[in-house]
Formats: structure tokens, C-alpha cells, sequence
């Protein structure tokens, strides 16, 4: 329960969390072997798109990842007024049923995700993450637009290392063009992304990276 409470505190969206506390992380160690990486895709996500978040992830960090079997979105994160899930939902789900032997896991998505925001209870965003936890969840259904295949799967990339650095623990960076830095709503920020780590943010995670 504790690791619950400090989970759903320390949640953070690549979308709208100004950098309150630049540079502040939460110190994750690298287990012993390599550890595991799930991506659990949700309904008829697309294989191909899997492929590509696979490859950015081992192009970025030290993981073992494996791909789960397609299974549908929960439906009790559905929220029915604006046809969105709900991405607080969709990572405490997947906290919730991964197995033992898994370090982290990713969701994938299609659909329209969102957070509460201030007072906006139904944000949509990009992707949503634990800081330092196990689980996060990204969604394609943003980055779509007026974007080429390309582009589109460059920004894609970009969010789900962005999602992966948060579960180790790194928060929002205000360092120019680091992957982790908060997005505020604005795609064209993700395109100006190197879709590096900047040297602070490496530093601190650098046993998960490929050298
Ligand atoms: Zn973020
Ligand atoms: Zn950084």
C-alpha cells in the first residue's frame, strides 16, 4: 500500500508537469543480470509499431525486452464521457499484473489516454509513467498528427524513452533537446528533441545504457 501511495504521487505525464523540481530523480540501481523489459500492447496495436518501440528501446538502454500477447484495454479505466482511458488506471493495471520476473513494463496503445490536470479532470496525453516505478503506459493516438510515418515514429520513440527514463527514476530536465524534458503539451517539442538523455541525465542512470 505504501508503494502504492508513493506510486500514484509520483505519477508524471510527458504532456502538461512543468519542471517544479528540475533535475530531481529518484536513484534506481541496476539489477543483477539483465533485466527485463515486458511490452504488454493493448488490443489491435499494431506489431509493427511494437517492432519500432522494441528497437528504440534497446538502441537507448540496457534492457532484455520482451513482447506480451495483445490483450484488451481494461475496461474500468474506459472513461465513457470523452471515449478516453484513463492512463493513471492503465499504469496502476499494469503495476498491478505483471509478473515477478519483469524489471519494468511498457504499455501500448492506440487510444486516446488522459490524467487529471489542475482542474481539468480529463486530460488527454502522450504517455504517462511512476517515477522510479515499475509500469508506464504510451499512446499513439497524439502523435498521429499532421505527422509523416517518419516523423511519427521518431516522436514515438521519443515518448516511450522519455515514459522508460521516468520508471528509472529520472524526472523532467530543462536542459535544450533532452528526451526528458517536459513536452507541455507542444509535439513540436518532442520534434526538437535530440531523443538523447542530456550528460546530467545520463549520468544518473548511466548503469541502463548502452555505452
Ligand atoms: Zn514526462
Ligand atoms: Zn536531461
Amino acid at each position: 500500500m505504501v508503494q502504492l501511495t508513493h506510486a500514484i504521487k509520483t505519477i508524471l505525464s510527458v504532456l502538461f508537469f512543468a519542471c517544479i523540481a528540475c533535475n530531481n530523480t529518484t536513484t534506481v540501481e541496476y539489477p543483477k543480470g539483465e533485466p527485463l523489459l515486458l511490452i504488454q500492447p493493448y488490443g489491435d496495436f499494431s506489431d509493427k509499431h511494437v517492432k519500432v518501440a522494441v528497437d528504440g528501446i534497446k538502441s537507448k538502454y540496457r534492457f532484455k525486452v520482451e513482447v506480451l500477447k495483445p490483450v484488451p484495454l481494461p475496461s474500468a479505466a474506459y472513461y465513457n464521457p470523452r471515449s478516453r482511458y484513463i492512463a493513471d488506471s492503465l499504469v496502476n493495471n499494469l503495476h498491478k499484473n505483471s509478473p515477478e520476473t519483469a524489471f519494468r513494463i511498457l504499455g501500448l496503445t492506440n487510444k486516446h489516454i488522459s490524467t487529471e490536470k489542475g482542474s481539468i479532470r480529463n486530460y488527454g496525453i502522450m504517455g504517462l509513467a511512476t517515477l522510479g516505478g515499475k509500469s508506464c503506459v504510451v499512446s499513439t493516438h497524439r502523435i498521429k498528427r499532421g505527422a509523416s510515418n517518419k516523423t511519427m515514429m521518431e516522436r514515438f520513440v521519443k515518448i516511450v524513452n522519455h515514459e522508460v527514463g521516468h520508471t528509472l527514476g529520472l524526472d523532467h530536465c530543462s536542459t535544450v533537446n533532452c528526451v526528458m524534458q517536459a513536452v507541455e503539451g507542444q509535439i513540436k517539442r518532442v520534434d526538437n528533441e535530440s531523443g538523447d538523455l542530456c550528460s546530467y541525465c545520463a549520468g544518473k542512470v548511466a548503469p541502463f545504457l548502452v555505452k
